[in-house]
């Protein structure tokens, strides 16, 4: 195998590739980009006008995507996998993932559409390249952009596998982005309704590509993700990067539910509390009335929506950011 193949083996050794462009047998290119980040791009007899980033390890700790996305390039660097897409590959922060944490000041994804101004230190300084690497491979005219920031979470979930997608104002939501997820295994999709400073929000508000943010399963260590299936977005991601996806695939949802945010809950203080037991899990159904949270000057946070779930509750973010979505039920109406 080409050793740009082993982009994870080298960003885990902190290592920098002395070839930094390689050829596999059948003309692929393989460029080293930067730490944790490589370009494949198919000859241009073959190339079919897809650009595809696929980021992981945005959380160091989160490691069945980032074992998905090696084994993508190992495949792409032996000659099995025959790409027609140009692709990017992110690993987001290579310093975390050395470390098999989360993150080491701070949360990358909550530093890009500009937050990473307001901040320092390396996970800042990571999201503005992270922000240059993606802009510059989004910069090429005509050409489709698809972004799939695949993430595992802190805990378990009633529903597995599901998406976030980015909000814009005045951009539609695509039913043709929602049947791709559908046939990559995800069951659920939050149409978010909000400006976000996650990755896939940037590369969906900034960059004009079609962005998610894929949830996976429960944060594992490397080898244990046994629990985690990613067997029909692998085999999906394999159609996109071949360009072999079904023509004639039916425009159908089959059941995936759809989501929409109705409230971000905020830690003010440090007296925030939060009423949920330490392992509740993602999309856990809350009581109208129910008192969720309470935080300073008398703050309270009551469940008044029908149908309210909560996912991402998490009482240890830093004052001033988001300690959970409540989420109710939503109808594809609004979708283009
Ligand atoms: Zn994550």
């Amino acid at each position: 195998m080409l050793a740009l193949g082993k982009l994870l083996e080298l960003t885990l050794a902190g290592r920098e590739p002395a070839e930094k462009t390689q050829l596999t047998v059948d003309g692929v290119r393989m460029r080293w980009l930067g730490e944790g980040a490589l370009e494949v791009r198919a000859p241009e007899a073959r190339d079919n006008g897809l650009d595809l980033l696929l980021s992981a390890g945005i959380h160091g700790n989160e490691t069945a995507p980032i074992e998905l996305l090696d084994r993508l390039l190992h495949d792409i660097a032996r000659g099995d996998l025959k790409p027609r897409a140009r692709i990017l590959f992110l690993f987001g922060n290579p310093e975390a993932m050395r470390r098999g944490e989360r993150f080491v000041e701070q949360d990358v994804n909550r530093l890009f559409n500009g937050r990473h101004q307001m901040s320092s230190g390396v996970e800042a300084l990571r999201a503005c390249e992270l922000e240059r690497l993606a802009a510059s491979f989004f910069s090429l005219p005509q050409r489709e952009r698809l972004h799939y920031d695949l993430h595992t979470a802190i805990r378990g979930s009633k529903i597995e596998q599901f998406a976030l997608y980015p909000w814009k104002d005045g951009r539609q939501h695509s039913r043709r982005q929602l049947t791709r997820l559908r046939a990559a295994g995800m069951e659920a999709v939050l149409l978010q309704n909000k400006p976000s400073i996650v990755f896939s929000a940037y590369t969906y508000d900034q960059l004009g590509a079609e962005s998610f943010t894929l949830e996976l399963g429960k944060a594992r260590p490397f080898g244990q993700n046994q629990g985690v299936n990613v067997e029909r977005l692998e085999a999906r991601l394999k159609h996109i990067i071949e360009g072999t996806e079904p023509a004639a695939e039916e425009d159908g949802l089959d059941g995936l539910k759809l989501f929409s945010v109705a409230r971000e809950i905020i830690k003010h203080s440090d007296s925030f509390q939060l009423h949920l037991p330490a392992d509740v899990e993602n999309f856990s159904e809350l009581d109208v009335g129910y008192l969720l949270a309470d935080d300073i000057a008398q703050t309270r946070w009551v469940i008044e929506e029908q149908g309210a779930r909560i996912i991402f509750p998490n009482p240890k973010v830093k004052n001033g950011l988001r300690a959970g979505i409540l989420i109710v039920p939503a109808t594809a109406d609004g979708l283009a």
